[in-house]
């Protein structure tokens, strides 16, 4: 038989990161995949497309999951439809020939002690000229119209077809079974590797080898094994990434900023002046920030909470708690469009407590910029409201005392390095693109979290409908009528470039085309990255008044845009779209009393993918931002979440949030232990926060 290979034992006698004949050669991990047997430079290409590089990432390239086995039986008892591993000689095979040119079919006469049947292959004929008569293969298949249609196979080589079989993400140029098999090549070198965890640590944690978890992912013999497997490689990347934060956190040690005591006249002024009485989330968010203020520890603390739960209106509160004790408070966002929309939403009500504000942009006319830098520096500016160019250029503030980072996860760390200094300011960290917490934890393992977990009462959620191009009439027809009752609404662009020009470009003709179209008759505005600051700033406003009904917009408004009466959006080409995307951009609606729509509209089903499928399917089935968050991260992976600009986070691979949140506070116990130990874990961090460490260090 073909299979005498047998299942490696998980962390026993024999494991492949043990003895092996051998020492370890750490190096041949970092080579190109290229120095495998058999993967040529297209194939590595492909693979480099999937973000394999090294042998080390095709160790390392989890499964997305596994396949159970399908059971064992003979040929004469298969039934039809039952999917069946059956152990079988190749009698005859050739190709099928076919009228269709892109289908080959590849069959061959298989029998084994009961029986004969025709296995057949889709696409497949490469293997023609490897099943030899006489040959001893296994296959996994189901009976179709009396043939046996091959769905996995061993040809004596890799594929364990009675054990659970990993299904790897995949492209169309490498396959998930390709990629088992390549996997397959790499696995000898996992002897290759130190184990990068102390033993002590390991003993004491009862913890498996690396290699043995890679084996197990990769090769499990059980669920259970793989999942334990899993568990361990996600302990480790978790303690490396809070060992690299501990470091940091252990630098940064000494910083101090103003202790701007409790909340004065100024913020109590504040608190009268809003309409609205505050949540209780958001007076817990608002003592959160107290507490933190009082001391000359400069404050870290993330605020996160789904888009238009109010987190703005306690980040306006935190910074004139600069104000009041004779500081400045910087605000920072990502996009000038929300820059200028902050502007808009903060200017009226500080203009009523007597704050000075100003806006600091790239967009600025050189002199009016000059002329607020001035104001800065000067301290005749209370607040400066800007992108991130307030952190990049050296902006001089008179006194920072309270900087506050919107939208966190678009920065990337490194410019959440940039403010820190000597004398750092008070840092509040908003995002809504809410991170689960225990990810907040993982990846911001030094802030405090603050969590506005639900939205001002009388709110109710935006109702999401799922509609493909066909019946984009109906949608219309939808949004008409609520201009009809007064109401506005949002049209969204599709993604058709990824040049701004070019999405500015199509956003126009797509807004002409709409004027003409299904929405004659209305005032209908555009709005793109593309246009001039005043011009964006007037048609923002014109919407805000009343004076435009619709906005036809590109992805410009995925942030900070705030009119309660716009009540509906429709998002063309909505299966273009990321998760985290759509979800703020439905944000965007359902910010009044009124029942909110948004109407995703896509190509047909069948030209989707099952990702995209299952990304709409989510938002029509929940509108908790948290929720969605781990289905994004389940579809796309951690570092793709966060972006890969955020070194280390990419790196999170194994990494299950919501199970691993036990792992996670035992990472963190550990990494205070391990703070300042040398070891080989130290080259794992370094791996990970890459220069940042040199810089720390010099
Ligand atoms: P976020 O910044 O979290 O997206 P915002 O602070 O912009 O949310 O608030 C969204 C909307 O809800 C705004 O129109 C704001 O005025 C309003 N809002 C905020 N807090 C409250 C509250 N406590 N009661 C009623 N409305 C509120
Ligand atoms: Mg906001």
């Amino acid at each position: 038989m073909p299979h005498a290979e047998l299942p490696r034992p998980f962390a026993g006698a024999d494991a492949p990161g043990g003895r092996g004949p051998h020492p370890p050669r750490p190096e041949r991990l970092d080579a190109p995949v290229r120095s495998l047997p058999g993967i040529g430079p297209k194939l590595a290409a492909s693979l480099g497309a999937l973000g394999v590089e090294t042998v080390r990432d095709l160790l390392g390239y989890r499964p997305r999951r596994y396949e159970p086995p399908a059971p064992p039986g003979r040929l004469a008892d298969l039934l039809a439809g039952q999917e069946a591993t059956v152990d079988v000689e190749v009698v005859h095979a050739g190709v099928r020939p076919t009228r269709r040119r892109r289908l080959t079919i590849l069959e061959a006469r298989v029998r084994d002690p009961s029986g004969s049947v025709t296995a057949i292959w889709f696409n497949q004929a490469w293997l023609a000229d490897r099943l030899r008569p006489g040959l001893r293969i296994r296959l996994r298949g189901a009976l179709e119209r009396g043939e046996l249609v091959v769905r996995d196979f061993d040809l004596g080589g890799d594929g364990r077809l009675t054990y659970p079989a990993p299904l790897y993400r995949a492209s169309e140029a490498v396959s998930s079974r390709r990629l088992r098999e390549l996997i397959a090549r790499a696995l000898p070198h996992l002897r290759d590797a130190a184990d990068p965890l102390p033993s002590g640590l390991r003993a004491a944690l009862g913890l498996p080898l690396r290699a043995d978890s890679l084996w197990a992912l990769h090769r499990p013999r059980s669920i259970q094994e793989a999942e334990a497997g899993r568990r361990r490689l996600a302990f480790e990347e978790l303690l490396v990434l809070q060992l690299g934060l501990a470091r940091r956190r252990q630098r940064a040690a000494g910083a101090v900023a103003p202790a701007l005591g409790p909340p004065g006249e100024l913020a109590s002024r504040y608190r009268e002046a809003l309409p609205f009485g505050l949540t209780d989330a958001q007076e817990r968010a608002i003592a959160g920030i107290d507490a933190d203020l009082a001391r000359a520890v400069p404050m870290e603390r993330l605020l996160q909470g789904d888009v238009g739960s109010g987190k703005t209106v306690v980040a306006l509160y935190a910074l004139l708690r600069a104000v009041e004790r004779g500081h400045q408070g910087a605000l920072m966002v990502p996009t000038e469009t929300l820059a200028e929309q902050h502007l808009l939403t903060v200017e009226p009500i500080c203009e009523r407590l007597g704050v000075r504000c100003r806006l600091v942009t790239s967009g600025l006319p050189a002199r009016e910029r000059r002329a607020a830098l001035a104001a800065i520096a000067a301290g005749d500016a209370d607040l400066a409201i800007g992108t991130h160019a307030l952190i990049q250029e050296t902006v001089s503030f008179r006194s920072l005392a309270v900087a506050v980072v919107d939208e966190q996860h678009r920065f990337g760390v490194e410019q959440r390095a940039a403010l820190a200094g000597e004398r750092a300011p008070h840092r509040l960290h908003m995002t809504a693109t809410p991170i689960p917490r225990t990810l907040a934890f993982t990846v911001y393992g030094d802030l405090a979290v603050s969590e506005i977990d639900r939205p001002p009462a009388g709110r109710s959620p935006v109702i999401t409908r799922w509609v493909t191009h066909e019946r984009a009439s109906e949608a219309y027809t939808r949004l008409r009528a609520h201009l009809e009752r007064g109401r506005q609404a949002y049209v969204v662009c599709p993604l058709v470039s990824p040049s701004e020009a070019s999405v500015a470009r199509a956003a126009e003709a797509e807004a002409e085309r709409l004027r003409g179209a299904e929405l004659a008759g209305l005032r209908v505005g555009c709005l793109h990255g593309q246009l001039r600051p005043g011009e964006r700033r007037r048609i923002m406003e014109e919407f805000a008044s009343g004076a435009l009904d619709v906005l036809v917009a590109t992805t410009v408004i995925e942030v900070g845009i705030d009119v309660p009466n716009a009540t509906i959006m429709i998002v063309q080409e909505a299966d273009r779209f990321g998760l985290a995307q759509l979800h703020q951009l439905r944000g965007r609606v359902g910010r009044g009393e009124e029942q909110s729509y948004c109407l995703l509209v896509s190509r047909p089903k069948e030209e989707l993918t099952d990702v995209a499928c299952e990304r709409l399917q989510a938002l029509v089935d929940t509108t908790d931002g948290f929720e969605l968050a781990e289905t994004d991260l389940e579809l796309r992976g951690m570092g793709q979440l966060l972006g890969t600009r955020q070194s280390g986070l990419s790196d999170l691979r194994f990494t299950r949030l919501r199970q691993d949140r036990p792992l996670l506070e035992r990472a963190r116990r550990c990494a205070g232990e391990l703070v300042d130990v040398e070891g080989p874990l130290d080259d794992e961090v370094e791996r990970v926060f890459g220069d940042e460490d040199h810089r720390g260090l010099a």
